[in-house]
């Protein structure tokens, strides 16, 4: 199986070691063709506005939104990347994304003073505690019928899926643990790639 990280922008090489710890094929994705044969697709977490701007100059979010139409690619958002699948962003809805899972999120809403902080989740499946980091974290407001809420921090979902789409705020590929990453590819195995 192999499995891509949107290598645009942001902390993708972790992403990408965290998948090779793992035993897992990681591959770099900057352009559609680097899709070919990819189960699932990783978007990591940066800076949602230049990941989102570039995705749309390089193609790849119309590739992207083509092979999930056609269930041939499972994809991942944290942080940065949970904004890029997003529907909805109230406060900037012209944001180039791929919207393509039925949440809604406000970017950076924890402010200022505790714009990072670290938390133990409790994970739907997981048999303990995930020790979590969110650094400058999107907030989920809301999500849809469709989408099944796997964690939640102070009351709000903080791990979502919905099929083979899922968006989590904090930054699951930094500290070590990678049963994150596990669920993940564990969605991947479903998928036959185009
Ligand atoms: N604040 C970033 C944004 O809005 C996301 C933060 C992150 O990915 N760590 O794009």
């Amino acid at each position: 199986m192999k499995i891509g990280v949107m290598a645009i922008q942001g902390d993708f090489r972790e992403h990408k070691q965290m998948l090779r710890s793992l035993g897992v094929e990681a591959v770099e994705v900057r352009l559609p063709r680097d899709l070919e044969g990819l189960s699932g697709l990783i978007v990591p977490g940066g800076e949602s506005t230049t990941i989102g701007m570039l995705a749309r100059e390089y193609g790849l979010e119309g590739a992207v939104r083509e092979r999930v139409r056609q269930g041939s690619l499972a994809v991942w958002g944290t942080c940065a990347g949970a904004i890029w699948l997003a529907k909805e962003i109230p406060e900037f809805p012209d944001q180039p994304r791929l919207a393509a899972l039925n949440i809604a999120v406000q970017r950076n809403a924890y402010g200022r003073q505790v714009d990072s902080f670290e938390e133990d989740l409790e994970i739907v499946g997981f048999d303990r505690p995930f020790h979590a980091f969110f650094i400058r974290a999107p907030r989920i407001l809301s999500v849809g019928e469709d989408v099944r809420i796997l964690a939640k921090h102070n009351e709000e979902a903080v791990l979502v899926q919905s099929g083979g789409l899922f968006a989590g705020t904090f930054h699951p590929e930094l500290g070590g643990d990678a049963r994150v990453h596990q669920l993940f590819l564990s969605e991947c195995r479903n998928i036959s790639p185009a």
